[in-house]
């Protein structure tokens, strides 16, 4: 294995300052960067620096000079970096400068000079870690890497293949997630229906209970924790029908979102998409049948090589037929060393971006349709922020950043994380608008 990544580190200041300090370094280490103890023997500098008084000012600009001349790779925080231009007027060479607590914009320049090595061991937990912000929600990534060679794609060679966490490990990161309030698990993975096939679905253990380490076993077991849990990036394959159920039940939230990328079994073939031989259609007819408000999301390229017009048109019949929620689409672009920039028949940008015009203008029809048929009903809706008169939040139907809102409409104040029953009351293509119903109690 590579030697760890090293990091000089310079601490001024008062104990805020400190606290910041440690805040960066448990992040460096955790994210396995070694500490150095000398600046020759460092990859960077990281010094966090006072601006309280003139002396202390003084004092920080020394001590960056002297790392640059040492070391000349610094990356510069704290109380200084907050006034003005006085770090980069002095020292030009230093490589980022921020403000005090800071924590988030020094880990992503220290990524962005000094980039840690890939361990499918580490990194199974995301990057930043498990965000907090918006304390409500959290992501809970169950695996990384993925076993699949979809040709559009590049990740398998960035990120290995699928490393699945032990089920135990993942159930009491999500619990303890819980316990620190958050409402919504956001499941997500490269591939989240194959979690468990790299640990030929081993039994771990939860609360001395044994669970097998597969999706169905881990999605009922998530559903036990009495907060919304929603399923990102499961692919079509049979055995997902067995949390369709569970949806329906009320155990999680009835919201899976299927990347199926095209509906011409040619192009998919191309592609190499896991389940490109299951009838979708049918699949989504079967789903709804079982659990008729589930909610379907979905992503597509259009205008990959060699797709015709008819294939196109193939794609948007399956979305006239198949009525999705939600959907998301990408004109066709050729990512260094995928292998569908070898296929023939590229198309032009132009025809690409046509193409993806197209199907997002027949998806707003499809989806202001099907938003249209919540008005006058009453959703449950979990507060996202406050706004002037009102709120913002999400349904059951909306994932955050990538689907639509509802906005709360003169509601009496409600708080961020506070679940709220509210009547629709107008819709468009993407959100909803809402009401708290008069006398309504809200759960915290
Ligand atoms: S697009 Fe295909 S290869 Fe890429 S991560 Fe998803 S399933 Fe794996």
């Amino acid at each position: 294995m590579a030697a760890a990544p090293k990091v000089g580190f310079v601490s001024l200041g008062c104990p805020k300052a400190l606290v910041d300090s440690e805040g960066i370094l448990t992040r460096l280490r955790a994210e396995g960067y070694a500490i150095s103890p000398s600046y020759d023997r460092a990859d960077l500098v990281v010094v966090n620096t006072c601006g309280f008084i003139e002396s202390a000012m003084q004092e920080s600009l020394d001590a960056i000079g002297e790392a640059l001349e040492e070391n000349g790779r610094v990356i510069v925080t704290g109380c200084l970096g907050a006034k003005g231009d006085v770090v980069r007027r002095t020292h030009p060479k230093v490589l980022a400068v921020t403000g005090p607590h800071a924590l988030e914009e020094v880990m992503t320049a220290v990524h962005e000079h000094l980039p840690k090595p890939h361990d499918p061991f580490t990194d199974l937990v995301p990057p930043q870690g498990i965000k907090l912000t918006p304390r409500h929600y959290a992501y809970l990534k169950i695996s990384e890497g993925c076993n699949h060679r979809c040709t559009f794609c590049i990740i398998p060679s960035l990120r290995g293949d699928l490393v699945s966490r032990p089920i135990g490990e993942v159930m009491r990161e999500a619990e303890n997630l819980v316990k620190a309030g958050v409402k919504e698990l956001l499941v997500v993975s490269q591939d989240t229906s194959a979690y468990g096939v790299d640990l030929k679905y081993r039994t771990g253990f939860w609360g001395g209970r044994p669970l097998k380490a597969r999706m169905a076993d881990l999605t009922a077991a998530l559903g036990e924790l009495g907060v919304w849990v929603r399923l990102h990036y499961v692919y079509p394959y049979p055995h997902v029908d067995e949390v369709i159920p569970l949806m329906a039940e009320g155990k999680v939230l009835p919201y899976i979102d299927v990347p199926f990328q095209h509906a011409s079994p040619r192009i998919l073939k191309l592609m190499k998409r896991p389940a490109s031989g299951e009838d979708n259609l049918a699949r989504i007819r079967a789903w709804r049948t079982i659990c008729p408000d589930v909610t379907i999301r979905s992503t597509f390229i259009a205008g990959f090589p060699g797709e015709t017009e008819d294939e196109f048109r193939e794609l948007l019949d399956f979305l006239e037929a198949a009525e999705l929620d939600r959907v998301g689409c990408f004109a066709y672009s050729p990512v260094q060393g995928a292998k569908a920039n070898e296929l023939p028949g590229a198309l032009s940008n132009e025809v690409r971006e046509e193409r993806r015009e197209r199907l997002m203008h027949l998806q707003e029809k499809i989806s202001a349709r099907r938003l249209k048929r919540k008005l006058g009903k009453t959703i449950k809706v979990l507060v996202d922020e406050l706004k002037a008169g009102g709120a913002v939040g999400r349904s059951a139907a909306d994932a955050p950043e990538i689907d639509g809102v509802v906005h709360i409409e003169d509601g009496p104040k409600l708080k961020p994380g506070d679940w709220t029953q509210v009547k629709v009351t107008r819709s468009d293509a993407h959100d909803l608008w809402a009401s708290e119903p008069a006398g309504h109690r809200r759960a915290a």
